[in-house]
């Protein structure tokens, strides 16, 4: 059965950034959070609380429905998406269509980063934040 990244229990990040750090030096061979597919936040003004967004893993993805050149697609295995880079005309329309706004952005290529829930990033939470769920 696939599973997908689920945010299991928001409330026991303490914003150590393992996990985005994780997803980018595994994916990019990179150091720095800014190529993760997925985005701790602090709240501003709110010391210890934190916004953990993931992919929802959707099986008609409304980021997918919004590129005009069909760059962004429903990945193969079922749910959530993959893109094909060479389409891509960087008009961002996919990130504004995510309802769950947790489509994130390459600043420097101008791409959408598609997650692969692939899981490495639950690896490296410490506190047991993350957990992949069996897709139904
Ligand atoms: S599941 Fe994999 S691709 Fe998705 S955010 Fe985690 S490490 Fe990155
Ligand atoms: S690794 Fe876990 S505790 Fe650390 S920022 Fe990510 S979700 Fe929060």
């Amino acid at each position: 059965m696939a599973k997908k990244l689920t945010v299991k229990d928001r409330e026991r990040c303490i914003g150590c950034y393992c996990c985005m750090f994780a997803c980018t030096r595994v994916w990019y061979g990179a150091l720095g959070i800014e190529k993760s597919a997925m985005r701790v936040k602090n709240y501003p003004g709110v010391e210890g609380a934190f916004s953990v967004r993931v992919c929802q893993a959707c099986k008609q993805p409304e980021c997918a429905a919004a590129c005009p050149t069909g760059a962004l697609r429903l990945a193969k295995r079922g749910f959530g998406v993959e893109l094909v880079r060479e389409l891509c005309t960087h008009c961002r329309k996919c990130v504004r269509a995510c309802a769950a706004n947790a489509l994130q952005w390459d600043e420097q290529l101008q791409i959408p980063i598609a997650c692969r829930h692939c899981g490495i990033c639950v690896r490296y939470c410490p506190t047991n934040v993350l957990t992949m769920q069996e897709v139904v």
